[in-house]
């Protein structure tokens, strides 16, 4: 069999981005599986939801948005550290910067490493990436609840700390009157979960039981289509608890019985690959996942650090 391409480095087709006005100020941006971005309108400014991997990819999205309104962006909300979600900041002009604090401490401890690691698995997301000035770094950071009033009759917007998932830092924006969530990369509708900087325990019970607490209408996710009325949003993250409950018993399995990491790989692939295996980023995530979720099961806490020689390193182990 041929080796695959490492990570995404082969998918080049580009995806077609969809803006979708959720209800009224309140717009989400889709595209085919590629990172979803989100703006909230204030009633004399705007907040917007993630920022793409480099300005001039972000530039297109904002024209997009411009097309609906001219507000200036006061806050630029970042969900999580991960490159192709923050990268893209300096493109928004935002007065603030917002994250949580233990996202802006992972961009201290690991923000450069995650930025060449991400570049390389996944370039075509980095769109002219000389433009990136630098790493980007939240003004304004909290540890479990900030809520921004919106002014007028919008009532308010309320970005809250879950508990750990997808990474240690992640946060949700929740619309309580609009009853809407952009929920980052803590839920994925129809696209395989990233994992390899995750807490899985954490995330497959407490955390996504905290976010689906909130009775959302609509759900935003990472990726993927929107989730559209209850069913949809309790599906995306059921789909989601599965994908991570699936790889808890087959990783688990292997590291219990004394195999290796590649049995491991092999009998979560075998696992997950007839329900999830077509879905956007499956086969490129899936070796970062199963290492991470394997480090866990081995007592390491925290989330060893991707460099890109790590990343090919282990690639070249379970895909190779
Ligand atoms: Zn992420």
């Amino acid at each position: 069999m041929a080796a695959k391409p490492f990570a995404s480095s082969a998918d080049l087709g580009v995806k077609e981005q969809t803006l979708e006005v959720l209800a009224d100020g309140v717009y989400a941006l889709t595209a085919e599986g590629d990172p979803n971005l989100g703006a909230i309108e204030g009633e004399d400014f705007l907040v917007c939801f993630e920022a793409l991997a480099t300005p001039v990819a972000a530039r297109r999205w904002l024209a997009k948005l411009r097309e609906h309104t001219d507000k200036p962006v006061r806050y630029l909300v970042l969900s999580h550290y991960h490159a192709v979600r923050v990268l893209g900041a300096s493109a928004f002009d935002a007065e603030v910067v917002v994250s949580s604090e233990q996202t802006r401490h992972l961009i201290e401890e690991r923000g450069q490493q995650d930025w060449e690691s991400e570049y390389g698995r996944m370039p075509r997301l980095f769109e002219e990436p000389e433009s990136i000035p630098g790493l980007t770094w939240p003004t304004m950071t909290f540890r479990d609840k900030l809520t921004i009033e919106l002014g007028g009759d919008r009532g308010e917007l309320v970005l809250e700390f879950l508990g750990r998932g997808h990474t240690e830092g992640d946060i949700v924006a929740w619309l309580p009157e609009q009853e809407i969530v952009f929920a980052g990369d803590l839920v994925e509708s129809q696209a395989a979960l990233y994992t390899g900087d995750a807490f899985h325990f954490d995330w497959a019970a407490g955390t996504l039981d905290r976010v689906k607490a909130l009775g959302a209408q609509q759900l935003i996710g990472g990726r993927g289509a929107i989730a559209r009325g209850r069913d949809q949003v309790d599906a995306a993250i059921e789909q989601t608890r599965d994908f991570l409950l699936t790889m808890q018993r087959t990783v688990g399995e292997a590291h219990r019985s004394g195999g290796t990491l590649k049995d491991a790989f092999a009998a979560n692939h075998e696992a997950l690959a007839p329900k999830y295996g077509a879905w956007p980023i499956f086969e490129h995530c899936l070796p970062f996942d199963v290492q991470r979720l394997w480090d866990e099961f081995s007592g390491i806490e925290r989330p060893v650090i991707w460099t890109a020689e790590r990343d090919r390193q282990v690639w070249d182990e379970l895909q190779g």
